[in-house]
């Protein structure tokens, strides 16, 4: 493709402008740079064009579902590495996405140590369900009931379970980082035991350690119940992937240290995930 002059890119941008066109408009400037420096063959700057026009009102809902619903980072499945968590099993992760649970109102629970992927696919189902038009919320467990507390202590606690029981998809995160106090515990089973049947929630927590995160057995098992009715389960064991960085440094000292590297050390058993529902 040869260069656009400036004015021809005025006339293509004063063109996009007029007819209401803003996300070619938002990318012909850094498309027809990729075209002119050849980094683009024309077919692909002309997909990327009207792919930036006919993606806009998507990105823009999910630009505003992002907003309302918390999301802290933006995560999806495309960026997931399936080759370096093998325990999980690609097929489950993939139908979960599909949304099936969400329809059926669903819990899904991810287990695991830390860094192996429980946040990140938590929120790539959060995103997907964004993406299909339905009303998604995140929060730390630590921020839910500090909502749900402070609301309690304003007299709106019921307009505020009913915001919380509202999405169709809630992601509890970072559950047992923090302590927990009695009416904490308390009105977080009340908001689960309100959402049960209803719509869906994503935790991260096994359920053995519930009653040490609740301090209470009781009221453990009563959300262990609603949570297990119909849930599926993503049981992870691997490695961390915030780690891998080392464990490549280790690997590459070794190579670079003897003829006949040491094999890394062993991985912990592949376990496959139970899936409950
Ligand atoms: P957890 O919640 O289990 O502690 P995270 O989901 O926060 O772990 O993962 C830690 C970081 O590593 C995040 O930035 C996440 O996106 C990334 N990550 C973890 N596993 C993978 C993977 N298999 N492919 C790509 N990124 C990953
Ligand atoms: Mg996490």
């Amino acid at each position: 493709m040869k260069a656009a002059t400036a004015s021809r890119r005025e006339q293509i941008r004063a063109m996009l402008a007029g007819r209401e066109l803003p996300g070619a408009l938002e990318a012909v400037d850094s498309v027809l740079s990729d075209a002119d420096s050849g980094g683009v063959t024309t077919a692909e700057a002309i997909e990327q064009l009207l792919g930036a026009q006919i993606t806009l009102p998507s990105n823009r809902r999910l630009q505003a579902a992002m907003r309302s619903s918390r999301l802290p980072v933006m995560k999806t499945l495309d960026e997931f590495d399936f080759s370096f968590q093998p325990s999980i099993k690609r097929e489950q992760i993939e139908s979960l996405h599909e949304l099936g649970f969400v329809e059926r109102k669903e819990n899904v629970v991810l287990l695991g140590p830390p860094g192996v992927s429980k946040t990140h696919l938590a929120i790539s189902l959060a995103i997907a369900a964004a993406q299909n038009g339905r009303r998604v919320y995140y929060g730390t467990l630590a921020e839910l009931i500090n909502s749900l507390e402070e609301a309690r202590a304003a007299g709106s606690l019921n307009r505020r379970l009913k915001v919380l029981s509202h999405p169709s998809l809630l992601v509890v995160d970072e559950i047992g980082y923090l302590p927990v106090t009695q009416t904490g515990a308390m009105l977080f089973l009340q908001l689960i035991s309100r959402r049960d049947e209803d719509a869906s929630t994503v935790l991260n927590k096994s359920f053995e350690e519930w009653g040490a995160v609740m301090g209470d057995e009781v009221m453990a098992a009563a959300l262990i119940g609603h949570i297990l009715h119909h849930c599926h389960i993503v049981n992870i064991r691997g490695n961390s992937y915030r780690m891998r960085e080392h464990t490549e440094l280790w690997q590459a000292l070794h190579s670079a240290g003897s003829a006949t590297p040491r094999p890394l050390p062993k991985r912990p058993k592949k376990t496959r995930e139970v899936k409950t529902s």
